[in-house]
């Protein structure tokens, strides 16, 4: 066995009993105890529901028609709720909560048979995009070990890089399924808001929080994502719509280039998309130049947002209702500062807070208001450009993995890596992360951003590219992962 199967592969050899299920969840397990002492990927490895879940796979797999992803190994983001399992949302404040039930993504996925290896790590309750945030330490990227792998899913990019899981879930608000994608090498997809159910997954802000799958290719993503999609009566935003289908034959798309996105971004990664441009040319597909405006404004008006959900979200976690109690506190007041103050992180702190000022009486028509009123714009601009155009090409990241805490000093600085993710969380739209080259050794990205509900234009667009190229082939050697 090795690492880097895709699902096809891995399918035909448990069909053809090359290996049962739960030899595969074994070959796993044991790869995740050789790397991730130094990758730090998992915050829970759950071998012994692993090997039972594997087993019956095993026995559904020895009858006709399993599930095409039965026996196929997963780990989810530690903030979808898996039953009887702690799921800490990377923070203190849930360090020891055992999840009661299971978010419906993690119902649907064990539905189709996948086996569940555990939980992967992230920034704390989803906010960053450096993995430096979880009380859980930090999480190593494969391709170079004194970087970042990404967030705030960069547990779940980091394993699915190293080949620890041939597929993962995670979860994107601004950007944190696509940015580690785009940091760790791998192909994430961030579906319409509304296509994944968020019953069971920890919020964050709700306007804008998406599961969504991680794996080596876009056809992976594809196949994880029919799992995982669906409407959910249990959550009042899921949409009830068709399931992602890919469209008919080698259609031609229009792809809309958004020139001015550019002027701006590092040149060698420019280059790689631009490469990548000619590459979809070649491939019969049309190049269109499209304006997105108000894009500049985004950021702020996403810091804002996210940040005003955050801290009506979190007002949840005081100790007594849910989370981290604090042994020592004087009265009931001071027992709910102290149990926040120990429970939460920096970072999440600051959300609270900021969140909780452009909520408040005489800031809220300033702040909050403005804000969603950029959103509106920023969504027009996309719906605008999608007049003419089937997808967008875009950057998803301005640099490429970078070394830890070069950006901790200025949170405004980490705050940027955002800025091409988050319009198109603003808007609600699909967008996929995939592999498009290499600047210094370290992998870059690019992202296909489409229409509301067209997953399946963007999945086409990208299985499209890959079959190709072999940008989503290589992978990280890890040797001095495996010797640490
Ligand atoms: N990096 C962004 C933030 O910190 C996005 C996070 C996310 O998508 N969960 O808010």
């Amino acid at each position: 066995m090795k690492p880097f199967i895709g699902v096809q592969e891995l399918r035909n050899d448990l069909r053809a009993k090359k290996y049962s299920a739960v030899e595969l969840a074994h070959f796993y397990l044991n790869r995740i105890s050789e790397l991730n002492g130094s990758i730090n990927g998992f915050i829970t490895v759950d071998s012994e529901r692993c090997l039972e879940r594997a087993a019956l796979a095993d026995r559904q797999l020895a009858h006709s028609n399993p599930h095409p992803l039965c026996g196929i190994p997963i780990a989810h983001k530690d903030l979808f709720c898996t039953k009887g399992v702690r799921t800490t949302c990377a923070s203190n404040m849930l360090g020891s909560f055992i999840a009661p039930y299971d978010a419906t993504v993690v119902k649907q996925t064990a539905e189709a048979g996948t086996v569940s290896l555990g939980k992967t790590n992230m920034d704390e309750f989803a906010m960053g995009s450096s993995n430096e945030t979880s009380w859980f330490g930090v999480v190593r990227n494969p391709w170079n070990l004194n970087c970042v792998p990404g967030g705030s899913s960069g547990g779940t990019a980091a394993s699915v890089s190293s080949g620890m899981t041939p597929l993962a879930t995670g979860s994107d608000t601004g950007g944190s399924i696509r940015q580690p994608a785009s940091l760790c090498g791998i192909t994430g997809l961030k579906p319409t808001y509304g296509r994944v159910s968020r019953f069971g997954m920890i919020a964050f802000a709700s306007s804008l929080d998406q599961g969504g799958p991680l794996a080596h290719s876009a056809t992976d993503v594809y196949e994880l994502l029919a799992a995982m999609e669906g409407h959910d009566p249990m959550d009042s935003t899921s949409a009830d719509v068709e399931n992602t289908t890919l469209p008919a034959g080698d259609r031609s798309f229009v792809i809309g280039y958004p020139e001015s996105l550019f002027d701006d971004l590092d040149s060698d990664i420019a280059g790689c998309i631009e490469r990548a441009r000619l590459q979809f040319e070649a491939l019969g597909h049309k190049i269109e130049v499209v304006e997105l405006p108000h894009i500049d404004a985004a950021v702020a008006a996403y810091y804002v947002i996210s940040s005003a959900e955050a801290s009506t979200n979190l007002a949840r976690y005081d100790g007594v209702r849910y989370g981290h109690r604090t042994e020592v506190s004087e009265d009931l007041l001071d027992m709910y500062c102290q149990s926040r103050t120990e429970g939460f992180g920096l970072e999440v702190k600051r959300r609270i807070l900021t969140g909780t000022y452009s909520l408040s009486v005489g800031y809220f028509d300033a702040y909050y208001l403005k804000a969603q009123k950029i959103r509106r714009l920023v969504r027009d601009g996309f719906l605008t450009a999608f007049e003419n155009v089937d997808m967008i090409l875009a950057p998803v990241t301005p640099t490429t993995a970078f070394e830890f805490n070069s950006m901790k000093a200025d949170p405004v600085e980490m705050y940027k890596q955002d800025l091409y993710t988050i319009p198109v969380s603003l808007a609600g739209l699909p967008a996929l992360s995939l592999p498009c080259g290499f600047v210094n050794d370290l992998p870059v990205g690019m992202q296909l951003i489409g229409r509301h509900f067209a997953e399946g234009e963007v999945l086409a667009g990208g299985m499209a590219f890959q079959d190709r190229t072999d940008w989503h082939e290589h992978h990280p050697t890890l040797e001095s992962a495996s010797a640490l």
